[in-house]
């Protein structure tokens, strides 16, 4: 499957925010955008351009692509599916892209990004209501009990991923027993608990041209 490989804390400095897809380090003085918080490339320190409206939506879209790591396409697959459902378009596909396994297993501490989530999830190291599921992009429902498999319950990057956690902290809407390597999603998130900066509304009207 295709998948983006350049650097990651381009990225950041591309849409001008930290987006928190290297773990730990994002937190620490090794942060790119930290020491350098201006876009990448030749022009990257000169003034920034106003953008059009088209270019406003189209940077909103790209900063909630990157955040869950999504290519254009698997990005438009889940716009679809949120648009397919009653509600506001813009939270339907927030929680579609909440309710990925790789995504919950990134939110309750099993990994330290959401990248290295989805390599976890592709390994086979989870199982959801007891049955392995080795597909990052599988929804998860309220209710569902995701664990890690016995085996790879001493893995190196699932234990330390676990023991940092804290730094960036599991949200109310699930529930942790660190005991038994678990996690339990006792609700789906209201647009206001999920916090990263994006006006969800702008890629509507981008997709809906
Ligand atoms: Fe972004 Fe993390 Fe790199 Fe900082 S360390 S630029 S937050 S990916």
């Amino acid at each position: 499957m295709a998948r983006y490989i350049k650097s990651a804390c381009r990225l950041c400095r591309r849409e001008g925010l930290k987006l928190f897809l290297k773990g730990d380090r994002c937190y620490t003085e090794k942060c790119a955008f930290e020491r350098r918080g201006y876009a990448p490339g030749e022009h990257g320190q000169t003034r920034r351009k106003q953008h059009s409206d088209y270019g406003v939506q189209l940077r909103e879209k790209q900063k909630l692509k990157r955040m869950y790591g999504l290519l254009e396409r698997q990005f438009r697959g889940c716009f679809e599916r949120a648009d397919k459902q009653k509600g506001i378009t813009g939270t339907q596909l927030l929680l579609f892209l909440e309710r990925r396994l790789d995504n919950m297993v990134f939110r309750m501490g099993f990994a330290n990004s959401r990248n290295e989530a989805r390599q976890l999830v592709r390994h086979n190291h989870f199982l959801v209501n007891s049955k392995p599921v080795n597909i990052p992009s599988y929804t998860i429902k309220v209710g569902d009990q995701i664990q890690v498999r016995e085996d790879s319950k001493k893995m190196g990057r699932i234990v330390e991923a676990m023991e940092t956690v804290a730094r960036r902290g599991v949200p109310q809407w699930l529930e942790i027993d660190k005991e038994n390597f678990t996690g339990f999603v006792k609700a789906l998130p209201a647009r206001e608990e999920l916090t990263m900066p994006v006006q969800e509304q702008l890629i509507v009207e981008l997709y809906s041209k």
